[in-house]
């Protein structure tokens, strides 16, 4: 039996809300895990706080106004400070680092999280965009680099645990779960209604604005579906949504033999970060055990897809592939932004996604920078109606 080696961590994007579950994770193991890096985009007071807290040996800050703020508040502390987005790709190539974990919320992940492979360190991947964008590229990267891609969500590291040990062919089909949101079972007439207070509730899970607003309209789970797709190498047709509101069984993997497996537990996110950090060991935690008694009804539904258009958005993205999963990202983020600004009704976001994919040109890019270009042109195009 190997020993477990203590892994130095790379934690980009510390102080959004998988950022901050990270550090607490980290910290719950000194003897295996170690913080080498932690970074953010600009959030100057939360960051000085976590590196004065947890002690990282290097500290990013994207943004420069933010950086000259964190620079003189860790003056007095045993911490390099570095600046800029290509400061978030540095990291990732440094010796000191071995693992790379990127929590960084929205697109900006990809361009870090495709130089964490190509510099051969395994990526612990909690943004969901960079798989969605850029599947193909991602995956093919990390096995031209013989490195690896360890999800951190929560259902996507319930199918990876469901399929350790079993041969790839013998996959029959992912039953990926989603909780429904805050509106499953509401009629299209009822969600007309919606107010932005009413869909940043998630009955379940404590999440960032982004993906709780996601959620609600099941691009959470469309992009997630995308995104397993890549991890697991399946066709999307293979990949089946069910609604499950409890969010105890956090997906499902059925097998050539009718048999299927499930990982199941209280929803946190701390045990999918740690799992992801420490794979392939599984490591003792204190987080909350599941109590069957308390949940004496696990339920399953069929997700209502007329009503919530954004899940067949998503699969309709993916069979077209080429840019077309980029484009309906960009658009999606737009539409939330929109939307969490007031500017938009909550049922005109998956209007919008389509409107946006009818109007996009077929290509197949073949690099981060032509991804990127994608998704600037697609977000300047919507930006400008
Ligand atoms: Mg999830």
């Amino acid at each position: 039996m190997s020993e477990q080696p203590k892994r130095r961590i790379a934690l980009l994007g510390s102080t959004g809300s998988m950022g901050t579950q990270s550090l607490e994770v980290i910290a719950q193991h000194p003897d295996l895990l170690q913080l080498e890096v932690i970074a953010a985009n600009s959030s100057a007071d939360l960051l000085i706080q976590q590196a004065r807290q947890y002690k990282p040996n290097i500290v990013v800050v994207v943004q420069e106004t933010a950086f000259n703020v964190v620079k003189a508040a860790l003056a007095d502390e045993d911490v390099k400070v570095f600046c800029g987005e290509q400061s978030l790709c540095d990291v990732c190539e440094m010796e000191c680092v071995d693992m790379v974990l990127s929590c960084i919320v929205g697109v900006a992940g990809l361009r870090p999280a495709y130089h964490a492979l190509e510099c051969g360190k395994p990526l612990a991947l909690a943004n969901k965009e960079t798989l969605v964008v850029a599947g193909e590229l991602m995956t093919k990267t990390a096995r031209e680099m013989n490195t690896c891609i360890l999800p951190v969500d929560s259902e996507h590291s319930a199918i990876f645990q469901c399929i350790v040990g079993e041969r790839h062919e013998t996959i029959e089909k992912i039953l990926i779960t989603a909780s429904g949101g805050p509106f499953r079972g509401w009629t299209r007439e009822q969600l007309e209604k919606v107010t932005l207070a009413q869909a940043l509730k998630h009955p379940n899970w404590s999440m960032g604005p982004k993906v709780t607003i996601d959620s609600s309209t099941l691009m959470n789970k469309g992009l997630e579906v995308i995104e397993a797709k890549w991890l697991f190498d399946m066709p999307i047709d293979k990949i089946e949504p069910i609604v499950h509101p409890q969010s105890i069984v956090h997906s499902m993997v059925q097998f050539t033999d009718g048999s299927i497996k499930a990982q199941l537990g209280v929803p946190t996110m701390m045990l999918p970060i740690q799992y992801a950090l420490t794979y392939p060991f599984r490591t003792e935690s204190n987080f909350p055990r599941l109590n069957f008694a308390d949940y004496p009804n696990l339920t399953f539904e069929k997700p209502d897809r007329e009503v919530f258009p954004c899940l067949d958005l998503a699969f309709r993205a993916s069979r077209q592939g080429g840019n077309m999963p980029c484009v309906m990202n960009a658009a999606n983020e737009v539409a939330v932004k929109l939307f969490l600004q007031e500017k938009i009704r909550y049922v005109d976001i998956p209007q919008f996604i389509a409107n946006a994919l009818d109007k996009a040109t077929f290509c197949t890019p073949q690099s981060v920078d032509e991804y990127l270009a994608i998704d600037s042109e697609t977000r300047a195009t919507l930006a400008t109606k």
